[in-house]
């Protein structure tokens, strides 16, 4: 973690492959896993692991993911078309970028410990949930 000249958090990220590599500023904000339908497709687990962060900037060669529009219009998933890592996601309800926390090149940080789930009535049942500790700030 490095500081801008404003003071805020510097974090960096990529894929597996390295053509997509990113930025993000700002504090963590509502680190949480999520069950969900899309999670466990896309992510080819049981559960995601998400994370806000009020900026992004892409700075790899492969300049910004490949999106893939779960929700047209409303919601989109950013993953290299390379190596098919997943690294974002887009909601249009939601202010923050998510970023896929794996994607963070430093995942230690004791503020990107997950706070709740999404999904938690689609956990598969040898894989508890997080405890709910932070109700979502989404609706
Ligand atoms: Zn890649
Ligand atoms: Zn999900």
């Amino acid at each position: 973690m490095n500081a801008t000249p404003e003071g805020a958090e510097v974090r960096t990220g990529g894929c597996l492959c390295g053509r997509i590599r990113f930025t993000v500023t700002g504090p963590a904000v509502y680190p949480h896993t999520c069950h969900c339908g899309h999670c466990v497709k896309l992510g080819g687990a049981p559960v995601m692991w998400w994370v806000g962060f009020e900026r992004v900037t892409w700075t790899g060669e492969g300049g910004e993911p490949t999106w893939f529009e779960t929700f047209p219009g409303k919601a989109k998933r950013g993953f290299c078309a390379n190596c098919g890592s997943r690294v974002a996601a887009v909601d249009c309800d939601i202010p923050e970028i998510g970023i896929n926390v794996p994607a963070l090149d430093d995942t230690s940080g004791v503020d990107l410990a997950p706070v709740n789930a999404s999904f938690r009535e689609n956990a598969v049942h040898w894989m508890p949930p997080v405890p709910d500790t932070q109700h979502s700030p989404i609706g």
